[in-house]
């Protein structure tokens, strides 16, 4: 420990022996947002899923690199997230041209016609909470890391970075709820269903990420990813939102499934002779 009671080691992202500093794996900045609805935030991850004070947060980076997370991306995108007050000013911004695609439950604009559209910001905010993710557990109980990217992890770094480009071996996709949006929470990076490459899901309030990763990613994933695709697509789905309240409803339900199964054993064990 130093003079400031923060631990030496080795920071996550560059690599180098540097003072730590205690990095939140979702934005500080969205906890208050997230606070403004009813007491206190509502949090998924893998384990739980709980109203709670407590920041998910770790000796991880160095302040080089927290400063890297946030000029890259944070600092632009979490004032623009939806908020319990019925405002999301990112929708505001991607709404300003008209959509590209214009379905009753989906529409999808391009970007690239967007000049207020910080597509680089929106993307290195994204990557860098997967790669927490991928880096660390998060968790007080398990020690393998919150997600598993395997080498890809490594490119991810790079990225954010700026050594190198987005990896091509990754697809990001971006789903915006349209307002006004009800689901004022957020979960942290979970695997979703995916066959032939690996899947991740993120989401923060207004915000659904999902991450695909590896060789053999279908094209048409690749045609509406923010970073490959020229015209940089985002999608705003009413439908994302009712998909995500039953997602949250169902993992409640298996969470406590668990919870109760494991409580049996325990009283079974507790009985047994
Ligand atoms: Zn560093």
């Amino acid at each position: 420990m130093g003079g400031n009671q923060r631990p030496r080691g080795t920071c996550k992202l560059c690599l180098l022996d540097k003072w730590l500093c205690e990095s939140h794996l979702i934005p500080k900045g969205i906890y208050p947002l997230l606070k403004s609805v009813r007491g206190d935030p509502i949090m998924v991850t893998p384990e739980v899923m709980m109203r709670t004070s407590r920041h998910t947060k770790a000796y991880l980076l160095c302040d080089d690199c927290e400063d890297v997370l946030n000029r890259g991306g944070e600092t632009w995108i979490v004032p623009l997230l939806a908020t319990a007050n019925d405002t999301f000013p990112l929708y505001d911004i991607i709404s300003k041209t008209a959509p590209d695609l214009d379905e009753p439950d989906m529409k999808a604009y391009a970007a690239s016609r967007n000049a207020e559209v910080a597509v680089d910001k929106i993307v290195h905010f994204a990557a860098g909470i997967f790669w927490k993710s991928s880096v660390h557990s998060w968790s007080c109980t398990q020690r393998e890391s919150l997600i598993d990217l395997g080498p890809y992890s490594n490119d991810l770094r790079a990225f954010l970075l700026g050594k190198e480009l987005f990896p091509a071996a990754m697809t990001l996709h971006v789903l915006a709820l349209p307002p006004p949006v009800r689901i004022i929470s957020t979960h942290l990076p979970i695997k979703a269903k995916s066959s032939g490459f690996r899947g991740y899901c993120l989401y923060v309030p207004g915000i659904d990420f999902r991450l695909c990763v590896g060789k053999k990613i279908p094209d048409e994933l690749r045609r509406t990813c923010i970073y490959h695709s020229p015209l940089h697509p985002i999608v705003v789905a009413e439908y994302a939102q009712r998909e995500l309240a039953n997602d949250m409803v169902a993992f409640g339900a298996r969470l406590r499934r668990r919870a109760n199964a494991s409580s049996s054993t325990t009283a079974a064990s507790t009985n047994s002779p």
